[in-house]
């Protein structure tokens, strides 16, 4: 398969994903359940959790040296949990009735 035809896959496959996600409701808790350690982000070489996460929840903020987290967002799928290069990312359910609903289950 040539790169053109993947890079095309992929953008179709990420369009398909964006349209799904219209379909999570969410009810987000004031506080974060995702909690990264920033010293460990400050070093960390691949910030995979800013490519990795399917919802956009990680930013790296250049001028201020620290990880963004738009906990809003989240999708409890565990991707960053399981990727974090430093195995250092907090992360829990959100609390209750919190946190996002599927509409499949
Ligand atoms: S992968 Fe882990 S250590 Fe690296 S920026 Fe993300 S949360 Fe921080
Ligand atoms: S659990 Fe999934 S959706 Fe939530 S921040 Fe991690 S990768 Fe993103």
């Amino acid at each position: 398969m040539d790169s053109l035809k993947i890079v095309m896959e992929y953008f179709d496959k990420m369009s398909e994903l964006e349209n799904k996600l219209y379909t999570v409701k969410c009810n987000p808790d004031s506080e974060s359940h995702l909690l990264p350690v920033q010293e460990c982000c400050r070093v960390c070489n691949s910030k995979i959790c800013t490519i990795i996460c399917p919802a956009g929840v990680y930013e790296w903020d250049e001028d201020a040296q620290k990880l963004v987290v738009n906990f809003e967002n989240c999708l409890e799928c565990g991707a960053c949990r399981i990727a974090c290069e430093s195995c250092s990312l907090g992360w829990e359910y959100p609390k209750g009735t919190k946190g996002v609903t599927f509409k499949q289950g």
